[in-house]
């Protein structure tokens, strides 16, 4: 069976992804309720009760929503640092079924070697995911105020990349609801990619293996698919003619399969 990979959704409003090989089926961030989760994993016919493992990111609620209830009714393990558990911990008052990983490491569930490296955001201990299945690798990186050389060297073999494109430079300066400490925060190197950033660090990766990008987390008030989009292929119009699938990702329903 070839790897599958999906997104359930994405967005401020609740992130998750999942993954699955022939021996393997894993979740990236469970960031909707529970219910949310079953019901998107049945849309693509699937069921919690298959999934091997949920990987974290970080402990913000919109990819943490879930967690607690998936995992105890499910027994599905939890892969995290021990920042990002102490800080779940902390939000969820419960212990749950965690198994500890060290930031930087890389280490195997099932058939998936799972690799995991820092993004500089504002919560403990955040992390991107370089995931090795026998047919592909597939990267995530959501959640990061910048991107830096390590980060651009970590995903240079990944096929799929699962990249935030969070805000339109122009709507977020002129957005009114959002006070300016807000709008600080989203556009500090602590906070979210915009449009063109995302697209500057596509056209780096572009000229080595890259085939699909999923554009996540947009923001609903800030962004739209359209204008993500056409920042993405326009920049990377610039470097190749051999354009990668640029694929729209959304809060309210799942991606199609990609199968790889
Ligand atoms: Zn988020
Ligand atoms: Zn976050």
């Amino acid at each position: 069976m070839p790897t599958q990979f999906a997104i359930l959704g994405s967005g401020s409003g609740g992130n998750s992804a999942y993954l699955e090989t022939d021996k393997t089926s894993i979740l990236i961030d469970a960031g909707f309720t529970c219910s949310q989760l079953k019901a998107r994993l049945e849309s693509l016919g699937r069921s919690p009760e298959n999934i091997d493992a949920i990987l974290i990111t970080h402990e913000h609620g919109d990819h943490i929503r879930g967690l607690q209830v998936l995992s105890s009714k499910y027994n599905i393990p939890i892969f995290a640092n021990r920042l990002t558990i102490e800080a779940i911990e902390k939000q969820t008052n419960r212990k749950l079924d965690f198994v500890r990983f060290q930031t930087g490491s890389s280490f195997e569930i099932g058939d998936i070697v799972v690799e995991n490296f820092s993004i500089p955001h504002d919560a403990q201990d955040p992390v991107g995911f370089n995931l090795r299945t026998p047919h592909s690798v597939i990267g995530i990186l959501t959640d990061l105020g910048h991107i830096t050389s390590a980060i651009t060297q970590k995903l240079r073999d990944s096929q799929v990349v699962l990249l935030e494109a969070n805000y339109d430079k122009t709507m977020l300066e002129l957005d009114r609801n959002r006070p300016w400490s807000v709008k600080q925060r989203i556009m500090s190197r602590h906070g979210h990619l915009s449009n063109n950033a995302a697209a500057e660090f596509a056209r780096n990766l572009v000229a080595q293996r890259l085939q699909h990008i999923f554009l996540g987390h947009l923001s609903r008030d800030c962004n739209t698919p359209v204008l993500a989009h056409k920042c993405m292929t326009s920049a990377l119009l610039q470097e190749t003619c051999a354009l990668p699938h640029v694929h729209s990702t959304f809060q309210d329903q799942s991606s199609d399969w990609l199968i790889l």
